[in-house]
């Protein structure tokens, strides 16, 4: 018998679009309506999990002879790492933290920069809501994905007639998405903390004492503080290229000091936007439960925070991890190249529902797609939480459930 699912969440990337229509036949999907390809791939991505059995070293074993290896690995490693969080849920994340404090390890939820940020200066933000209503000037630096991808561009699509938005995109040159922007604005990205500073003391009236900018050119520096001081609720998308580089979290901090110097005068706000393939909320799960949002180490018994020290890319590219606890759909996300090498050469676990083709973990447990086959929660990158529904049979456990497992059996 067929079914008509309707608003269901797609937990396929950061935009969490929840308008999605399926048609089931109690047992699998077997149409998607309104969503976009990486939408249609995350939800074929059902199909498949159930023939997906455990394995150690690439050979299929017993779900309990899988969880016994695990609980091995982690007995005998005496530098744990949990991470890879991408496309996961609220109780996978709550679990991983757990689990990382019960064995001693560091914990990396990949919003380094961003809480960083947030906690010198703090974040002034706003929900997709707010910018559909409120917008009249957005700005994408450095988030030329989000402004490609089309399911966002219709969220933001206002039935306002008192609202004239205008659109800008900001970046490398080669980077920028002219097609859906009003005006593309080249940035040179190692000068972008100078253009920010500029900005700010153009807004302020301040003399550049006759000196040219730099990183940007003098009449775009010149329209952007104008745009700025003419628009009544300026919202900027700063994307994964925005936040690269050692000094991501000191421009994330110019831009929200910016941001509150605006908001003396009009509103203004920022969303920091992930990669394509990361999913935001780790950070949230991570601070409730230790007070830290990022890069947390339990080896003392208590957690401790270093945003440097205790980075995933860091701790494997110098190798000072002796095994590696993964989860979700794309565990590798946001690590480096060196890293992923320096991963190979480590022990692992991944519990998720794919195995990847160029990854062979030590023990792989797989799982079933929460928002698919288990109700649960994700964020949006807004920050915004939203519930995940179960409407799919399966015979496999959900991610959180197979942590759980490896934790009552240390
Ligand atoms: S944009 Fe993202 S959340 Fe929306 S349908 Fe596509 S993959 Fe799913």
């Amino acid at each position: 018998m067929k079914n008509l699912i309707e608003d269901v969440t797609c937990a396929g990337c950061y935009c969490a679009c929840d308008d999605i229509r399926l048609e089931t036949d109690g047992q699998q999907i077997q149409e998607v309506q309104t969503t976009c390809s990486q939408g249609q791939a995350w939800f074929e991505r059902a199909a498949t999990t159930d023939q997906l059995v455990p394995q150690i070293q690439g050979q299929p074993v017993s779900q309990t002879t899988a969880i016994e290896r695990a609980v091995e690995l982690i007995q005998q490693a005496q530098a744990p790492l949990v991470t890879g969080f991408s496309q996961t849920s609220t109780d996978t994340q709550r679990a991983a933290v757990a689990l990382a404090d019960q064995t001693g390890a560091s914990i990396d939820t990949g919003a380094t920069a961003v809480t960083r940020a947030l906690q010198q200066v703090g974040e002034a933000t706003c929900t997709l809501g707010e910018v559909r209503s409120r917008a009249d000037l957005i700005i994408y630096w450095g988030a030329a994905d989000l402004l490609s991808n089309a399911r966002h561009r219709q969220s933001l699509v206002t039935t306002s007639p008192e609202i004239t938005r205008k659109t800008v995109v900001m970046g490398e040159a080669g980077s920028l998405v002219s097609d859906f922007a009003d005006e593309c604005i080249q940035i040179e990205p190692e000068r972008e903390l100078e253009v920010i500073w500029q900005l700010r003391a153009l807004l302020k009236g301040v003399d550049l004492a006759g000196k040219e900018p730099v990183g940007i050119a003098e009449a775009e520096l010149q329209s952007l503080a104008s745009q700025l001081k003419q628009s009544k609720y300026i919202v900027f998308f700063t994307g994964p290229a925005f936040k690269q580089g050692l000094l991501a979290h000191r421009k994330l901090e110019a831009l929200s000091l910016l941001v509150k110097e605006i908001q003396s005068e009009r509103r203004c706000h920022a969303i920091t936007v992930p990669n394509s393939s990361e999913t935001k909320g780790a950070e949230h799960v991570l601070a409730w439960q230790t007070g830290y949002a990022a890069t947390v180490n339990f080896a003392s018994g208590f957690p401790r925070y270093s945003p440097g020290e205790y980075q995933a890319t860091r701790l494997l590219e110098q190798s000072q991890v002796d095994l590696c606890i993964l989860t979700g759909g794309n565990p590798l996300a946001g690590l480096s190249d060196k890293a992923i090498k320096n991963l190979k050469q480590v022990a692992s676990i991944l519990a998720g529902p794919v195995l990847l083709p160029d990854f062979q973990p030590d023990v792989f447990l797989p799982t079933g797609i929460t928002g698919i086959h288990f109700p649960g929660s994700m964020y949006r990158y807004d920050g915004t939480p939203l519930p995940l529904r179960g409407f799919l049979p399966t015979v496999q456990n959900s991610e959180a459930d197979v942590l759980k497992q490896i934790s009552q059996s240390l």
